[in-house]
């Protein structure tokens, strides 16, 4: 086994906890077992993902950041009882070969930093079987840049989503102040292994590379032009960007602006920075498509409705 998967000295994601799973909690609040709230296709991820069909998706449970205004709310909280529908490898493969055949046979693992150690396994397994799904490693980019070597010969395409530069919002929002910090070294060692071109298929569907997304937050603007400045001075303008602006506030209290969508200011001025600053490739999203992403995980097909 990989010395960075090494779960009794668990240094998994970049909080580096350095607990034994087997015996207590890190941060993430998660054991050596697997914890697989939902297996199921999403039609929304990027066009080049999700194709006709969708990406097969699995959401694992918890996660190594414990972002206030999280989207995932349902299945990301470390605090909550989560009901999972896949406990073993064994029943997250046969959920994966049953929903990836109704996919583009894109295999989307969805805020796996945690639980980064069960890809291989995963993929292999697959594999024997004659399934050689294109895998992609859906990330909020809090992650080792040891694991992410370590992942190399399994991940396809890299899906990072870059939160922020500033540690003062990446500690009030995230509970990481040094995101930043840990998140531009793993983005860079995606970068070291895809660099900029994303290899397609002849439908035009995904099969290698690397694609940045960024949730810009209300509030955040000046954070929002900081992370591409940084993306376009230190990796390339030729890098894939998913600009997101799907932000919904959570039925909480919020600190801040969170507790309000978008405003058609903020978005025209980051988009407007995302052209000055050279971007050309990628995805922007429309400000009326906001409620369009919002999952209901009591649903059995949390995203196919
Ligand atoms: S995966 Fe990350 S958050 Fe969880 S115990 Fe390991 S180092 Fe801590």
């Amino acid at each position: 086994m990989n010395g960075c998967f090494d779960l009794k000295n668990c240094r998994l994601c970049a909080r580096r906890c350095g607990v034994d799973r087997y015996e207590t909690n890190g941060f993430c609040h998660c054991g050596p077992r697997p914890m697989v709230a939902t297996v199921c296709v999403h039609k929304g991820e990027e066009p080049v993902l999700s194709g006709s069909k969708g990406v097969c998706n699995v959401f694992f449970a918890h996660c190594n950041l414990q972002c206030v205004y999280c989207q995932n709310i349902d299945i990301s909280q470390n605090n909550a009882r989560v009901h999972c529908h896949c406990n073993s490898l064994e029943q997250v493969v046969d959920r994966i070969k049953e929903v990836l055949q109704n996919s583009e046979n894109v295999l989307g693992f969805v805020s796996p930093s945690h639980f980064a150690h069960l890809i291989p396994t995963i993929v292999d397994m697959l594999h024997s079987q004659g399934l050689k799904p294109i895998v992609v490693y859906n990330t909020n980019a809090y992650d080792s840049v040891e694991v992410l070597r370590a992942l190399e010969a399994y991940v396809d395409v890299y899906l990072p989503d870059f939160k922020y530069c500033s540690p003062l919002l990446s500690k009030r929002y995230s509970k990481a102040a040094d995101y930043f910090q840990k998140a531009s070294l793993a983005i860079k060692e995606m970068y070291r292994q895809k660099g900029s071109t994303l290899i397609t298929t002849d439908d035009g569907i995904a099969q290698s590379g690397l694609i940045i997304r960024h949730l810009m937050l209300p509030g955040c603007t000046a954070d929002s032009m900081d992370v591409l400045q940084w993306i376009a001075e230190n990796l390339s303008t030729n890098v894939h960007i998913s600009l997101m602006s799907q932000y919904f506030p959570l039925d909480k209290p919020l600190p801040d602006s969170l507790n309000r969508f978008l405003s058609d200011d903020e978005y025209n001025r980051v988009v407007d920075y995302f052209y000055n600053l050279g971007f050309h490739r990628g995805w922007i999203q429309d400000l009326d498509r906001q409620q369009s992403y919002k999952p209901d995980f009591g649903h059995k097909e949390a995203f196919e409705r």
